[in-house]
């Protein structure tokens, strides 16, 4: 499996699917594991992975939010102290995102060695700036909406590590499942994070992480140049150049699709 950075606090794993990362922060009497996922040897190679390092650490296994690819690997990790959004518990949807990995595994013949099912959260965050002692390190965790309903905001402020699900990634423009005001509020959080904070680490749910504060804030701005060009197109009834986006992307086909998501999206919510 792809490792995108290795260091004794920190391991970013990339699945082959979708450039989806899955982050293992490693502090000295705790580890924190995000959203492993996807095939399962990546899913055994993270296992072997930590149990070579795990020693007598307390297990923590964060959901940075509910879509299926992100919660795919649970049944593999079920001894660990769970940690996700209030709104992660009370999604509406569980047994679509439950099907969603069912159908994904018979159309691809995947077995795997755990049972699908939706995860059961032990430490829930309902606002911003909670805070949660995880071992020696102290994490704040922010409410992310926009890009879906249920996503968070997790900074480790030991390792100076922000994870921060599906937005600011390098490989795919904003998708918004949600809603486009609340996406743009979530741009600016993180923002302010980034400010407010000392942000070694950026790590995003697909593609690559960064620790360079200039490609960070570049990542911003190319989010709300894409949400701008969004709105403009919609509200001004203009042709959206998604040519001209797609300079930047690489996967035309699948991102046209989520890009007319976006633009339906955007009409109901601007006209109404
Ligand atoms: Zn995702």
């Amino acid at each position: 499996m792809k490792i995108q950075i290795e260091k004794s606090n920190l391991v970013v794993f990339e699945s082959a699917l979708f450039k989806t990362t899955t982050t293992l922060l490693i502090g000295n009497d705790y580890l924190v594991l995000f959203d492993p996922n996807w095939l399962p040897l990546e899913i055994e190679f993270i296992t072997n992975y930590i149990a070579k390092i795990k020693k007598d650490r307390k297990e923590y296994l964060l959901f940075t939010h509910s879509d299926y690819d992100h919660i795919i690997g649970y049944g593999a990790f079920k001894e660990y102290e769970t940690i996700a959004s209030q709104n992660f518990v009370n999604n509406p949807k569980q047994n679509k995102i439950v099907n969603q990995i069912n159908v994904f595994d018979d159309s691809h013949y995947i077995n795997r060695n755990y049972k699908i099912e939706y995860p059961l959260i032990n430490h829930i965050i309902d606002c911003d700036e909670q805070v949660l002692r995880l071992g020696e390190s102290k994490f704040l965790f922010w409410q992310a909406v926009g890009h879906n309903p249920d996503s968070l905001l997790i900074l480790d402020t030991m390792n100076n590590t922000l994870v921060v699900g599906d937005y600011l990634s390098n490989v795919e423009f904003p998708y918004i499942y949600t809603s486009v005001k609340e996406y743009k509020l979530t741009l600016d959080k993180i923002e302010n994070i980034i400010s407010n904070y000392n942000v070694e680490y950026l790590i995003s749910g697909h593609g690559d992480f960064t620790s360079d504060r200039i490609e960070m804030l570049k990542r911003l701005k190319d989010s709300r140049d894409y949400i701008n060009l969004l709105e403009d197109s919609v509200i001004n009834n203009k042709t959206f150049n998604f040519k001209k986006v797609m300079e930047r992307y690489h996967f035309p086909i699948i991102m046209k699709e989520f890009h007319d998501g976006n633009i339906r999206l955007a009409k109901k919510e601007i006209n109404t």
